[in-house]
């Protein structure tokens, strides 16, 4: 089954009051969605990559009203509505600004799938991220309202808490966030959440391989050992221009590699016969 996650920047870029208060130390005031757009790109990635798919129901930079942002997630028939905000209390640094993280779902649907959603997320968000958990709470918002799918939104924290107000544009604060998010969704749906570094490719594929051997070393037209599969010989310093993959045949690992032609061959990967090398 494939799921279709529908994300909510929260605001548009210029909508009215949604930033910080002014702060002296970077000449000017932080926008909401500087923060909630980062995180919902960060978060289509990270979701992509696990193998969910994603709708951005307010993509752009224009202040899309909340009937459009849920009327596309209801048509899309997604899976679940995830919206990403940043908190204010009272719009000014000078009083105590509470700080922290909560996230809310329509009032009632606390122990239904909304709740399970954002508890899953919340988890991800406690154990994570320094800050303060406040908790799943429950509150009328029109996107938590008349979303036809478990929805969610969270509150990343206080935009008139100056400490919080900062992280918002700190890139890795974005990207954990939205990892967490992340991790929280496919714990939800079930599905293995997939890591950036785990997708990362590895350093020898698309490089040159070529022997070390003081003899002639054997390659193959198929992933095996056999006299049968034999292609040609390599005299030492003689290779191929890119490695493909690597791969084990028989407990000994092979590299997959292609010609100059395209044509594609497998070479043993011991660094007894091989190096890899630009
Ligand atoms: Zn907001």
């Amino acid at each position: 089954m494939e799921y279709l996650i529908a994300l909510d920047d929260g605001h548009g870029m210029s909508t009215a009051g949604k930033r910080t208060p002014y702060i002296s130390s970077l000449n000017r005031f932080i926008k909401e969605n500087e923060f909630n757009r980062k995180v919902v790109n960060n978060l289509e990635e990270e979701l992509n990559r696990s193998g969910l798919k994603t709708v951005l129901v307010a993509p752009g930079d224009e202040d899309t009203p909340l009937s459009t942002r849920v009327s596309r997630a209801n048509q899309a028939k997604a899976d679940a509505y995830i919206s990403v905000h940043y908190n204010a209390y009272d719009g000014s640094f000078s009083s105590p600004a509470p700080s922290g993280i909560e996230l809310f779902v329509y009032p009632g649907h606390l122990n239904r799938e909304a709740g399970r959603l954002a508890e899953s997320i919340g988890n991800h968000l406690k154990k994570g991220t320094s800050q303060h958990y406040r908790g799943i709470k429950e509150a009328d918002f029109q996107v938590l309202r008349t979303t036809s799918m478990p929805a969610v939104l969270t509150e990343n924290g206080f935009m008139d808490n100056l400490d919080e107000a900062l992280y918002m544009i700190k890139p890795e604060f974005q990207k954990e966030v939205a990892r967490e998010h992340a991790q929280g969704i496919c714990d939800f749906f079930r599905v293995p959440y997939v890591s950036d570094s785990a997708k990362r490719k590895p350093s020898y594929v698309g490089r040159r391989v070529e022997s070390i051997y003081d003899g002639r070393l054997r390659f193959y037209h198929h992933p095996s050992w056999s006299d049968r599969s034999l292609a040609g010989y390599l005299e030492k310093g003689y290779g191929f221009p890119v490695i493909l993959s690597k791969l084990s045949v028989d407990g000994y690992f092979q590299y997959e590699v292609e010609n100059s032609k395209g044509a594609r061959y497998y070479v043993t990967a011991s660094n007894k016969y091989v190096r890899v090398v630009n």
